[in-house]
């Protein structure tokens, strides 16, 4: 059922559907889209007579799934379409090149998923990732960097591991008098500071002292009690953690999804893992996940906003394919079913600023859909079983893009990306992002 046209109409007719915001699944509804949008969602009665009409027997059809975090490379389109993934957001890349991509795949739906940007990693005085990344030694200096980035049109502002209290708020401010949303990976300044300075989101749960130990409820309540006064999200990436707690298991080394990571990637994976430290570095990850999930789980309940983001092309995250896993890793943290998959769709899009365009089943916005066999709100593994995306309309079934995807590994990715991996790789620079 591949289709060309972002401009057709038709029905689709799962056995249930999940709209990305209620409790529960729906069943008897069909979605019709039209020109790319979600026109109506009615009783399978009301389609109109001789509509197209792609019958979903078994699945459930939800919104499309949103990766909060990733550093795009040209080779994992595909794979996000593969698995429901229509929208992410890249968090940290080389500017010109990630405004470049995301005008692709506007245009060109197959490219991949709609990307929303932040441009370069905005950084201390030293740069982490050289390529990624670009070092700024004062207020001044990272304000006008804030400031370019906006004019350049960039959605949202990414602040790296080395920015100080003071760069920090410059950055911070410039971003918010444009309107900019800042997100951080914090480790220069703890995660109380950030807050303090009115920083909108945080990534991986870094620099947040208490959710890396054995904290009590009433410490735990203290930190989340400062977000829920500012309303900052959190991006735990938890799939990081276990990743680099767990770099040398052989299920990853034999997990089938690998198929969908370029060879380049994958050889960068290999050679990243047999860097990363004595066994003591790795027990100490194993170490924290229990109290990364228990602040999570507890940051959830009291009612913090949650998106959800993997930081691919990490070792052993499979672009697309991770979200799944981090949504497993949310619910085994305790967070339920339904709740895991609100961050992956209508709570990501509202983090990103998109929630009128996308993230829930409803007529007007864009007909980004996954359709997956079985029921995910019951079993999360459910999610896994794509049967068919749509994006914008347009569907896409994961045995074709397993096809078309081969042919595009002929290419080399050289997005900056690949580079600053590979230069770490071969010792070329030192700097490990911080922990
Ligand atoms: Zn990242």
């Amino acid at each position: 059922m591949n289709d060309n046209r972002r401009n057709g109409t038709y029905a689709l007719v799962p056995d249930r559907i999940w709209d990305g915001v209620a409790g529960e699944t729906r069943s008897g509804l069909a979605v019709v889209v039209m020109d790319g949008l979600i026109d109506a969602v009615l009783p399978v009665s009301g389609v109109p007579a001789g509509m197209e009409t792609a019958a979903l027997p078994g699945c459930t059809l939800l919104p499309g799934l949103m990766d909060a975090h990733v550093h795009y490379s040209s080779a994992m389109g595909p794979a996000f379409l593969a698995a429901g993934v229509t929208t992410i957001r890249d968090v940290g890349n080389d500017l010109s090149w990630i405004l470049g991509e995301r005008e692709r795949h506007a245009k060109d739906l197959s490219a991949g998923p709609a990307i929303l940007c932040c441009g370069h990693l905005l950084d201390g005085p030293r740069v982490y990732w050289p390529q990624l990344g670009r070092a700024h030694g004062t207020p001044g200096e990272i304000a006008d960097s804030v400031r370019r980035h906006a004019e350049a049109g960039v959605d949202q502002i990414k602040l790296y591991a080395g920015v100080e209290p003071p760069l920090m708020k410059a950055a911070i401010d410039a971003a918010h008098a444009l309107g900019k949303f800042v997100v951080a990976h914090l480790q220069a300044t703890t995660a109380e500071d950030a807050v303090r300075l009115g920083l909108d989101e945080f990534e991986h749960l870094a620099g947040c002292g208490v959710a890396w130990r054995a904290a009590s409820e009433v410490e735990d309540d203290l930190m989340i009690d400062q977000l829920l006064e500012r309303d900052v999200v959190i991006d735990p990436t938890l799939v990081v953690w276990d990743r680099l707690g767990r770099v040398l298991d052989r299920p990853f080394h034999h997990d089938a999804r690998r198929a969908w990571v370029h060879p380049r990637h994958l050889d960068i994976w290999q050679r990243y893992l047999s860097r990363f430290g004595p066994a003591e570095h790795r027990w100490r990850y194993q170490g924290a996940m229990v109290h990364l999930k228990r602040f999570l789980r507890r940051a959830h309940e009291r009612g913090v906003t949650v998106a959800l983001g993997t930081d691919t092309p990490f070792p052993h995250l499979v672009p697309g394919m991770s979200v799944h896993d981090e949504l497993a890793m949310y619910t085994d943290a305790g967070i339920s079913t339904v709740d895991a998959l609100r961050s992956a769709t209508s709570i990501n899009a509202r983090v990103l600023g998109i929630e009128g365009r996308t993230g829930s089943i409803k007529a007007g916005l864009r007909a980004d859909l996954v359709a997956v066999r079985g029921n995910p709100l019951e079993r999360i593994e459910d999610i896994e079983n794509v049967q068919c995306t749509v994006r914008e309309g347009r569907r896409f079934e994961p045995s074709a893009l397993m096809r078309d995807h081969r042919t595009a590994f002929d290419r080399e990715p050289d997005g900056a990306v690949t580079r600053d991996l590979l230069d770490y790789v071969d010792g070329k620079h030192v700097n490990r992002p911080a922990s």
